[in-house]
């Protein structure tokens, strides 16, 4: 089997690297010799989303989101095709805006989500900017710890019963008010989490292809990766920010 993995906007959404989290998914996987397959796919670009194990796509700014938004709405009904065929859906920070309902931009501009997910977003004055750490909420990996760097002027609100993908110990978070951090719910994924998220949050990225593998096998097995470089990185961020920046 090929797993697949679908790189969405890479010419428009990507900020801090955000690509990164697609290397980390490639190489974690064919270190336990799976065959990978990459497709960069953007406006215009004609693709059936479901035939993907993997759909990934990073942050933008405000400009870059609103050029992106009539295509991902030209796509709203591959989406949820992809998801009802168990495909895995990552999305940061800009692009996790537009899983929801809708983002109002700071400057009063109402950008269409896909709705795909129950919440909103709406522009702040104050940027939220820093190290975050929080705390995993999803099966298996609760009470495990997730890090990285958040930078965005949204706020976003999840709605009535929506799982946040954690809760913040450190950091602002969703909207820097209710400690939640991103979005879990079934196989999509949303994240403030910049870094690129997975290299210093190997579990999460283990996670996420166990996850997608469920679409080949029934019981999917990843033998262990050494982390140590990993793990570093990730206790380097809880122990340098955990005392400094409170929620
Ligand atoms: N433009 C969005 C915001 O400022 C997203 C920023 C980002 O992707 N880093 O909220």
């Amino acid at each position: 089997m090929k797993l697949k993995i679908a790189h969405l906007y890479p010419d428009l959404l990507e900020v801090y690297s955000d690509r990164g989290n697609v290397t980390v998914l490639k190489r974690r996987a064919e270190w336990r010799g799976f065959d990978v397959e990459v497709k960069a796919i953007s406006i215009g670009d004609t693709a059936d989303l479901s035939e993907y194990d993997i759909l990934f796509s990073g942050g933008g700014e405000d400009r870059e989101q609103s050029i992106v938004a009539d295509d991902l709405l030209r796509r709203r009904s591959a989406f949820e095709k992809a998801i009802a065929e168990g495909t895995v859906i990552l999305t940061i920070c800009g692009s996790y805006q537009l899983l929801g309902r809708y983002f109002e931009t700071i400057g009063g501009k109402r950008i269409e989500g896909l709705g795909l997910v129950d919440f909103f977003t709406v522009g702040g004055t104050k940027r939220l900017v820093g190290n975050t750490i929080g705390n995993l909420q999803i099966e298996g990996l609760a009470g495990n710890t997730i890090v990285g760097y958040e930078n965005h002027s949204g706020r976003t609100y999840l709605g009535e019963g929506v799982k946040p993908l954690a809760v913040m110990t450190n950091g602002f978070g969703n909207n820097g008010e209710d400690r939640f951090e991103g979005v879990a719910q079934g196989t999509v994924f949303g994240t403030y989490m910049h870094g690129p998220l997975l290299s210093k949050n190997p579990h999460f990225a283990d996670f996420l292809l166990r996850l997608a593998l469920y679409r080949h096998t029934e019981d999917p097995v990843l033998i262990p990766l050494d982390d140590t470089w990993e793990m570093r990185a990730h206790q380097q961020i809880i122990e340098k920010y955990s005392q400094t920046v409170r929620v």
